[in-house]
Formats: C-alpha cells, structure tokens, sequence
C-alpha cells in the first residue's frame, strides 16, 4: 500500500475541512481526486506530505507513519503544491540543483539534473530565470522539482490548473509517463483530468468522501443507467407520440421540431427513435446522444 488515510479529520477553528475521511491508493495507481473549490482536496495532501498535521487520525506512506517519520516520508513523496511556489529570481538549473542539495548528501549528482530536465522538456530553458518562463514551462519546473530526487510516490495538487490547452495536453503527457513506474494522487476540478490519466477516481465534496471507484466503475454509482438524446424531425409531431415509445421517460420541446428525450434501461434508444419516424412518415434529420460522463457523476455527486 502506498498511500493510507485512515479516518483523518482536520479542523481549521470551528471549521471541519475534513471529515473522518478513508481511503488507500495501492502501488503503481493514478488516482485522481476530485472535488469542487474548497471540499479539502490541498488540505488532504498537506497532511499526507506531512506539511500540516491531522486534527485526528492516521497517514501512512509506503508503511511509514507520517507523523513519526515525517524526513523519511519526504524523501519518498514528490510533492507539487497548488499554485506552484517557486523561486522567481533563481534560474531554472541553479534552482533544481537547490532542490536537489536538499535530498542529497554531500551535493546533488550533474546527471540527476540533467536527466531531469530532460525529462520535462526544460532542456531550452534550463538557463532562464524562473520568473520568465511561461506559465506552462513553470509547471515543467514544479514537476521537475517534485521528481528530482525519483520518489516512489508523486502528490500533484491542480498540476494543469490555469494553462492553456497545449500547455495541459502537455503536462498531462508528462503526468502518464511519470505514472508508468510511480504510485500519483493528483487533485483537481476538472472531470476530464480523471477520464484522461486516472485509473480511479476519489470524490470528496465539503470534506466529505462522496464515491471512490474505478475509473470503469463510477458510472455505476448512478443507480440509472440514463440515456439523454437530442432528436431533430423534418415536420412538427405530438408529444405524447414520442412519450409512448417504450422505455421513454421525460420528453421536452426544444422548439418546433426538436426534442429532447430521457430514456432508461440498458437497450439503445435510437432505433425505436428511428422506427417511430419510419412509421410516422418523417424524417429524422439530426440525432445526437449525450455520453454519461464523469461531469455528470460529479455533478449528481457534489453540490458544487
Ligand atoms: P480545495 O483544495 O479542495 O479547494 P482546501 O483544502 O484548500 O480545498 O480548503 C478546504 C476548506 O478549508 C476551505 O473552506 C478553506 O477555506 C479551508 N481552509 C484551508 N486552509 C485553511 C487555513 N489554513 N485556515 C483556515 N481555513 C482553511
Ligand atoms: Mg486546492
């Protein structure tokens, strides 16, 4: 087991951030933690990566009690904290060798650095300094900065949060490919952060565990199975017309020849769709289905 958070419950005052929260990420996972603004998800990894203490309950990385082998734990964990924090004035090298010193005794290795910033692509900048790289680049470098010292598990805290759409397709490839030998629980905001790197899923809404399932899985947590279509027909029809097809649940007009149209069960809706035009003697001129996605379990699963 590499991660295990055993009933944590922290306090800020009055305030419960986290509330009695359990759950183990085993070895060689991705586990994505996902949670609108403020449910806990930076609250839960300053505690696992020992930063703040629990109010109450347990943290155990690779085995090690973080509270009483807090250096150790360091030492095994890669940590990108939300929003960054770097050191502007320093140069991109001159800062991962820093980081680097820290782990090592007596210096850091040349080649750890190199290999490094090759790793994260930083090989074009690695003589800049940190406060003139784009946003994208400095994400590189906290990436860097978090596997330097080749921890065994990485903690990402909204690695992607506000780059651009390069910059995040990116960061996410160098995320899958750290993943291949590392044990990750990254949080975010974003539905398809999940659907595009983790292997499960773990929802927390105000401090609170909501579902933790395989990526596979977590359609299942809605208990129907949902199939929601848009349908467009060539000529006006009856409503009642379209609300008799078998397993239709909810018909809505979307104007006078659009409709949008609920079904349950597990049987494709589109060819009864198809056949209700064929014997009404109209013609279906766009269909489209809505995927059951994540954002909507999340939805459905969170207030946020
Ligand atoms: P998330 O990362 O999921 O957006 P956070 O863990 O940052 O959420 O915050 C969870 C809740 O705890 C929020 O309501 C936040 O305001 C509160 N909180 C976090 N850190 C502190 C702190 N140091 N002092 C007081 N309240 C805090
Ligand atoms: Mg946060």
């Amino acid at each position: 087991m590499s991660i295990l958070v055993r009933e944590v419950t922290k306090h800020f005052g009055p305030q419960k951030a986290l509330d009695n929260v359990s759950f183990e990420v085993k070895t060689g996972e991705i586990v994505g933690f996902l949670g609108p603004n403020g449910a806990g998800k930076s609250t839960l990894m300053k505690i696992i990566t020992g930063y703040i203490p629990a109010s109450s309950g347990e943290v155990f990385v690779n085995d090690l009690d973080v509270e009483t082998n807090i250096s150790e734990v360091k030492r095994q964990i890669g940590y990108l904290p939300e929003n960054n924090p770097l050191y502007p004035e320093m140069y991109v090298r001159e800062y991962l060798g820093f980081v680097a010193s820290i782990y090592n005794n007596p210096g850091p290795k040349k080649t750890q650095i190199d290999n490094i910033i090759e790793v994260t692509g930083l090989i074009p900048e690695q003589n800049k300094k940190i406060g003139s790289l784009s946003k994208g680049y400095r994400q590189r470098v906290g990436l860097a900065q978090s596997l330097i010292h080749n921890p065994a598990v990485l903690i990402l805290d909204e690695a992607t949060t506000g780059l651009d759409p390069n910059q995040i397709v990116e960061i996410r490839n160098l995320i899958r490919e750290a993943g291949k030998e590392k044990t990750i629980l990254l949080s975010t905001h974003i539905m398809q952060e999940v659907e595009a790197i983790c292997d499960r899923v773990i929802i927390i809404d105000k401090g609170v565990i909501v579902a933790n399932e395989e990526k596979s899985n977590i359609y299942s947590v809605i208990s129907q199975p949902k199939q929601i279509i848009t349908i467009e027909f060539d000529n006006p029809i009856e409503k009642s017309a379209l609300e008799e097809i078998n397993n239709v649940k909810t018909v809505k007009q979307i104007n006078d020849k659009s409709w949008l149209i609920e079904a349950e069960g597990e049987e494709d809706i589109r060819p009864a769709l198809f056949s209700f035009a064929v014997s009404n003697k109209i013609m279906v001129l766009a269909l489209q289905k809505q995927e059951n996605n994540l954002e909507e379990v999340f939805r459905r699963l969170t207030s946020g």
